[in-house]
């Protein structure tokens, strides 16, 4: 949860800020319609607050000292006004506020609350800043912390290729053109033959008297591009554009090879990773042991007690099984009750622990439902050889399975 202030005179406008706060589920608004009520709020909650959204002009405050006692407070704020000027503007980014909105209609509101949730995921998004001059370099990394991005410097191209393979995470790359060793274009080249742009952002800075470079850094696979010097309007527009659509793409491709049920990966994540794992064993440099699970009559389960308790018998099920399995194993929902596990390099006996392990576990799980409990239980085939393919090894498992099932059910059967 993430607390977030809000200063506002006005009733009306302080509830339909607050009512948009309120509705994005992990920000809880708390509100002050005086400059004195809100230093009284910064007391009592001191090193609460994650943002502020500030009223210019407050009665007893009306010449935006809230913004000053805010932000003593370290706390990072946006702005509402009623009127814009160059003068407030320049006051305001003197101030190092993170932005600055007009008040007008309620549809001004909804994207400040988007800044504020933007600003927290910024602290977990990575982003390079390339330029072998150290004020430029810091006069960007300023601005970016601003913004709450985790942000990490090279001086030249060398050093940023070998800050990105130590931080495979980085989302957004901002590179000068001109640098010793290695420029702007090559590193943008470099990036590219490592990451496509749909994994990772480049913007291109490029200055104002040379109109080729933007064109050619976008030739050489960068995104986007700003053009020294710049508006900081126009540098954070472009930046969040851009790191906004690498999370759009990250997503949207987490999103499909998840289970939507259980959020373990589905059968084709299952396939694709296996397949991949399986080459590596046909070449002989490590072993695999797969196994497929099925829970025991869930059919009566969905019959008894409705097809929602099936839902949630099948999710814990599915996170008692993720904490059994390892972070090497690959464990994924490849149909309806149904589960398969890959071991990576496990020999046959500790991998007969494991399964064993496991059956034992879904067995002891005591699933709540309305007043009564549940309990379920799971058989399991296993092959430990790795055959011609992935299907043949998930194929020798399914017919232990079924042994499984015709041996008495909540068993573990090894071939
Ligand atoms: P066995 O011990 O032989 O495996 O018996 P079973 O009842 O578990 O097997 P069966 O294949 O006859 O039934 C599986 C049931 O799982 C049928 C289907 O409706 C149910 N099922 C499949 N997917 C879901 C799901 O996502 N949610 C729920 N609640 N039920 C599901
Ligand atoms: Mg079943
Ligand atoms: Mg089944």
């Amino acid at each position: 949860m993430y607390k977030i202030l809000i200063v506002e005179d006005s009733r009306i406008q302080a509830d339909l800020i607050r009512q948009e706060v309120q509705s994005r589920g992990k920000l809880v608004p708390v509100v002050s319609n005086t400059f004195s009520d809100a230093k009284i709020q910064l007391q009592t909650h001191a090193g609460e607050f994650f943002a502020a959204l500030l009223d210019i002009n407050l009665p007893d405050a009306p010449h935006g000292e809230v913004v000053d006692l805010v932000i003593t407070h370290g706390i990072p704020a946006i702005v509402f006004t009623g009127e814009f000027s160059e003068g407030f503007r320049g006051r305001m980014i003197a101030k190092r506020v993170v932005d600055y909105v007009i008040k007008g209609d309620r549809n001004s509101i909804p994207p400040v609350v988007s800044l504020v949730e933007r600003l927290i995921r910024n602290r977990t998004t990575k982003v390079l800043v390339v330029d072998d001059s150290r004020s430029a370099r810091s006069m960007i990394t300023d601005l970016l912390s601003l913004h709450k991005f985790h942000v990490l410097e090279a001086e030249n191209g060398a050093k940023a290729l070998e800050v990105l393979t130590q931080h495979p995470d980085i989302r957004l790359v901002i590179t000068d053109y001109n640098m010793p060793q290695m420029d702007g274009f090559e590193l943008t080249r470099e990036i590219r033959r490592r990451h496509d742009k749909s994994q990772l952002a480049i913007i291109g800075l490029s200055s104002h008297n040379d109109h080729m470079l933007s064109a050619r850094f976008l030739k050489r696979g960068a995104n986007d591009f700003i053009t020294k010097p710049f508006l900081i309007e126009e540098f954070f527009l472009r930046v969040g554009q851009n790191v906004e659509i690498i999370e759009h793409i990250h997503a949207l491709k987490g999103a499909a090879m998840k289970d939507f049920l259980t959020g373990l990966p589905n059968r084709r994540h299952f396939m694709e990773e296996g397949t991949k794992l399986h080459v590596h064993a046909l070449s002989g440099t490590i072993t695999l042991i797969a196994g497929t699970v099925d829970v025991d009559f869930f059919k009566k389960v969905n019959d008894t007690y409705g097809h929602e308790a099936g839902d949630q018998v099948l999710k814990m099920v599915a996170a008692t099984m993720a904490g059994v399995a390892g972070s090497n194993d690959l464990l994924a929902r490849i149909g309806g009750e149904e589960f398969a596990i890959l071991l990576v390099n496990q020999d046959i006996e500790k991998a007969t622990g494991f399964f064993e392990r496991l059956r034992e576990t879904v067995e002891s799980l005591v699933i709540p439902h309305h007043h009564e409990t549940l309990r379920v239980t799971i058989s399991i085939g296993v092959s430990t050889s790795s055959g011609s393919s992935l299907a043949y090894m998930l194929d020798q498992a399914d017919q232990k399975l079924y042994d499984a099932k015709r041996n008495g059910r909540n068993r573990v059967e090894i071939v």
